[in-house]
């Protein structure tokens, strides 16, 4: 059993200048958007994924994911993607289930991972074929070595709010699972409403529960998918709880491929659109990012689910 370590200084820190109030988002159009399209970009087509959401003010920006190929193809070039965009000025974390896609993570220069587990077990299962028990194994030993390498880790808990097979999920689990996560020594923790069902109150209450058990607010991010609608309000609802980071992909792409029912993530420019209305500065230029959604979604041969691109590219 490992020491309960406290988790560090905040690793997302809100850009100079934007205010105690201002909030980050995680963009993940790259990796959790690209990866829950039918249609495969080129890695040149990712990499000015990549440099436009950067030009336009995104500050974290999930650059791939070395997860097997063979069970996620759209992100096989990974490693190329992330070495082209090493040099931008921004931080590109990349999803690593295991070891070896440890390795290859660092060998492409990896400085900020990201490891993930699901609150549930039919969805562990099928999602990554592998057992909640496993899946904690394999993360464990990831953080384990991203700590002694001094390399970023966010963990990504799956299947927060809800599960298709299992249904309601128990904030009991969810609890100890970020216990779990937090004692070994990740920096930042993201909720994720795979699904898409997630409402404000069970939001609320959620982050309550996480917050009592001694996980500090800087550490959670939320991380919504529109489903039923509520992603927007969900995000408002974390806002007043005081969380200050947000998942969300350009122009609403991906979902989950696992996960049928799943419809897109948050889109960035719905998110933008609201924390701009209430002002909370983001640093992203709304004009120039729903310019890359509608740029986006035309190589991806559909429209953007964003409300807020569809509306301002009308
Ligand atoms: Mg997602």
């Amino acid at each position: 059993m490992s020491t309960v370590r406290t988790v560090g200084l905040p690793d997302v820190v809100p850009a100079p200048g934007a205010g105690r109030d201002a909030v980050e988002i995680w963009e993940v159009s790259p990796r959790d958007g690209l990866q829950a399209e039918s249609t495969r970009l080129d890695a040149d087509t990712k990499v000015a994924l990549i440099q436009r959401l950067a030009a336009v003010g995104a500050r974290i920006i999930e650059a791939g994911s070395f997860v097997r190929p063979d069970r996620v193809p759209q992100m096989a070039d990974s490693a190329e993607v992330l070495q082209r965009v090493s040099t931008l000025p921004v931080r590109t974390p990349v999803l690593v289930p295991n070891l070896r896609g440890y390795d290859l993570a660092r060998a492409a220069g990896a400085e900020d991972i990201a490891v993930f587990l699901s609150v549930t077990e039919s969805f562990s299962q099928q999602n990554l074929g592998a057992s909640r028990e496993r899946m904690e194994e394999s993360a464990q030993a990831v953080v384990a070595r991203a700590i002694a390498d001094g390399v970023r880790v966010r963990g990504y808990l799956s299947m927060v709010f809800g599960d298709p097979w299992e249904g309601p999920v128990s904030t009991a689990e969810v609890v100890r699972l970020a216990a779990t996560m937090r004692s070994w020594g990740i920096h930042h923790l993201s909720l994720g409403d795979t699904i898409g069902v997630a409402t404000p109150g069970q939001v609320r209450s959620i982050v309550r529960a996480l917050v009592a058990d001694g996980i500090p607010l800087p550490g959670i991010a939320l991380h919504m998918h529109d489903t039923y609608g509520m992603a927007a309000a969900n995000v408002y609802a974390g806002l007043e709880e005081g969380v200050r980071v947000f998942d969300a992909s350009a122009g609403g792409v991906g979902g989950c491929p696992f996960a049928k029912s799943a419809t897109g993530n948050l889109a960035t420019d719905d998110l933008v659109w609201m924390l701009e209305g209430l002002g909370i500065r983001t640093g992203i230029d709304l004009d120039g990012l729903v310019e890359t959604s509608a740029w986006l979604t035309r190589e991806l041969g559909k429209a953007p689910t964003s409300r807020v691109a569809t509306a301002l590219t009308r």
